[in-house]
C-alpha cells in the first residue's frame, strides 16, 4: 500500500472490525491473505450497493437485461478472451525478505510510468533504470530480482478425475463480463433487446493478486458489477461518451463526494480498445480505480466466434445489415465501492459538550440498519411492549434494529457508528399521548412524531 494517509487507513479497517462491517477471511485461524469476509453490518452495505446498481443500470433502463452466468465456465473462453495468455502482471522479489511485489504499482508510486500491459523486457529495462527508487514495502531495501509476468487466473481440479492437478484445468472466472458475451446470443434470442442493449451482472471473480496489502480494495476473491452494451459500429463512441456521464452521475447520486473522484485517461490502450476512461476515488492511500469504463470494439464477440465457430453476428431487423456489434463496458467491484462510501462517510466529529462521536453519514439507501428503535428504560414492561410493537411494524418495511442497552446517549452513538439515519425514542410521554421522538442522525435533532404518523414520516424521509 502507498502509504499517504496510513492513520485513515487503519482507523477504517479497525473500524470495519470492530462494528462488524468487514473481517479477515479465516479470522481464528490468522487470516487468509486478500481474502474478507462481510460481517453483519456488511453484508447488509454490500447488498445495498449492488441494490443501487442494479436499480440504476438494469431497473432503470428498458433496453439493459439482468444475468446470473456461473462462475465456472469451458476452458476454451479463457483462452479466447486472452486471459491464459495474458491475463499477467509483472511479479518481482525483494532479494532481502523475499515479500512479492508488483513491479508496475512500484514504479508507478516512484512516479515512473508504467502498467501491466508491458512486456517483461519493457518492465524490466524500468526496473534497472530506477533501481534506486523502487523500494519495497516491506523492508524498505532497493534490491529485486529480475520481474516475470505472473498469470492472475486461479486454477481448479473441477471435471478433472485424474488425479493430476494441473491435467486439464478449469479456472474460475477471472472477470464476470466472460459470461455476458458468451451468453450474449441466448439473451437475443430469448428476449426482445435489440442492438443497442445491455447486458448487466454482478457476481464473483478471481484473481491471484501478487500483492495483498490493500484491505478489500485488492481482494483475491471479489465481486464485480459489471455491464456489456452492444452498439452498431457507428454509434460506438456517442454510446461510449453517454455512458461516461451516465457512470459519473451515477456516483454523485449514489452520495459519493465529488471532490473524492477524477477521472484517469489509459495511457497504453490494448490493441483493439478506442477508449479506455476510469473513474478513480481518493481511497486514503490516494486516487485508485474504482471503476472502469471501457470502448471494447468487437474484440470480445469476434473471439468467441473464432474459438468457439457460433455466428454471433447481429442482423438488424430494419436495414437487413449484418455486423458484430462494438461493446461499451462498465464496469466497477463491489468491494471497492464499499471502500469508498465507507472512507467517504467515515466522520470523527467533536460535539458541543466537548465529546466527540464517530458517525457514518452513509448516504439513506446504503445504511445497513435505516430505523433503531428504543424503549427510554428497559426494565419498564410498558415501554418495551409499546417499542417491540413499533419495532414490528416498521420492519416489515425497512430494515430495523431493536436496542434497550445501556442509556440512550449510549444507544444513540452505536446507532451514529454504523450509520441508521433514524433513531425512535418510547417514553412515557408515548404512553400518555401516542408521540414517539425522532432523533436525525446528522443534526442530532430530535422532533416529536406521533406515533401514527411515523410511516408516512419514513416514507417521505428515507
Ligand atoms: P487494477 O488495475 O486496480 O488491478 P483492473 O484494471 O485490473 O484493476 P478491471 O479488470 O478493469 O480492474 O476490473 C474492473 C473492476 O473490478 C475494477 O475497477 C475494480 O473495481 C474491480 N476489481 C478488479 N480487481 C479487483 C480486486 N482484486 N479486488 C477488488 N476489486 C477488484
Amino acid at each position: 500500500m502507498t502509504t499517504k494517509n496510513n492513520g485513515l487507513m487503519d482507523t477504517i479497517v479497525g473500524f470495519a472490525k470492530r462494528r462488524g462491517f468487514v473481517f479477515p477471511s479465516s479470522d481464528i485461524y490468522g487470516g487468509f491473505a486478500a481474502v474478507y469476509d462481510f460481517g453483519p453490518y456488511g453484508t447488509e452495505l454490500a447488498k445495498n450497493i449492488r441494490e443501487a446498481w442494479w436499480r440504476a443500470m438494469v431497473q432503470e433502463h428498458d433496453n439493459i437485461v439482468g444475468l446470473d452466468s456461473s462462475i465456472f465456465m469451458h476452458p476454451k473462453i479463457w483462452e479466447a478472451s486472452g486471459h491464459v495468455g495474458g491475463f499477467s502482471d509483472p511479479l518481482s522479489e525483494c532479494k532481502n525478505c523475499h515479500t512479492r511485489v508488483r513491479v508496475d504499482h512500484l514504479l508507478e508510486d516512484a512516479g515512473v510510468f508504467a502498467d501491466e500491459k508491458m512486456s517483461e523486457a519493457e518492465i524490466n529495462a524500468l526496473l534497472t533504470e530506477h533501481a534506486d527508487k523502487i523500494v519495497c514495502p516491506q523492508c524498505g531495501k532497493s534490491d529485486f530480482a529480475e520481474a516475470k509476468n505472473f498469470n492472475l487466473l486461479v486454477k481448479s481440479n473441477l471435471g478433472n478425475f485424474t488425479g493430476e492437478w494441473d491435467a486439464e484445468p478449469t479456472y474460475l472466472r477471472g472477470e464476470t463480463c466472460q459470461g455476458i458475451y458468451v451468453n450474449y446470443k441466448n439473451v437475443l434470442d430469448t428476449t426482445r433487446m435489440k442492438v443497442p442493449f445491455g447486458i448487466a451482472q454482478i457476481g464473483k471473480a478471481f484473481r491471484n493478486e501478487i500483492t495483498a496489502r490493500q484491505f478489500i480494495f485488492r481482494k483475491r476473491e471479489f465481486e464485480q458489477m459489471e455491464m456489456q452494451f452492444f452498439v452498431h459500429p457507428d454509434e460506438a463512441q456517442d454510446t461510449y461518451e453517454q455512458w461516461r456521464a451516465k457512470r459519473w452521475q451515477y456516483y454523485l447520486d449514489l452520495g459519493i463526494k465529488e471532490e473524492n473522484l477524477q477521472w484517469h485517461e489509459h495511457e497504453n490502450l490494448v490493441f483493439y480498445a478506442s477508449a479506455a476512461w476510469d473513474i478513480e476515488y481518493r481511497f486514503p492511500f490516494g486516487f485508485k480505480e474504482l471503476e472502469g469504463v471501457h470502448a471494447r470494439g468487437d474484440y470480445d464477440l469476434s473471439q468467441h466466434m473464432k474459438h468457439s465457430g457460433a455466428k454471433l453476428l447481429y442482423r438488424d431487423p430494419k436495414t437487413n445489415e449484418s455486423f458484430v456489434p462494438h461493446i461499451v463496458e462498465t464496469s466497477v467491484g463491489v468491494d471497492r465501492t464499499f471502500l469508498a462510501v465507507l472512507t467517504d462517510a467515515y466522520t470523527e466529529e467533536q460535539l458541543d459538550d466537548g465529546k466527540s462521536r464517530v458517525v457514518l453519514k452513509l448516504p439513506k439507501a446504503l445504511a445497513p440498519v435505516k430505523i433503531a428503535v428504543f424503549p427510554l428504560l428497559k426494565n419498564k414492561p410498558e415501554l418495551v411492549e409499546k417499542a417491540r410493537d413499533i419495532f414490528d411494524t416498521l420492519k416489515k418495511t425497512y430494515m430495523c434494529e431493536f436496542d434497550d442497552n445501556g442509556n440512550v446517549g449510549k444507544r444513540y452513538r452505536r446507532q451514529d457508528e454504523i450509520g441508521t439515519p433514524y433513531c425512535v425514542t418510547v417514553d412515557f410521554e408515548t404512553i400518555e399521548s401516542g408521540v414517539v421522538t425522532v432523533r436525525d442522525r446528522d443534526t442530532m435533532e430530535q422532533v416529536s412524531v406521533p406515533e401514527g404518523e411515523l410511516s408516512d414520516f419514513f416514507a417521505q424521509n428515507l
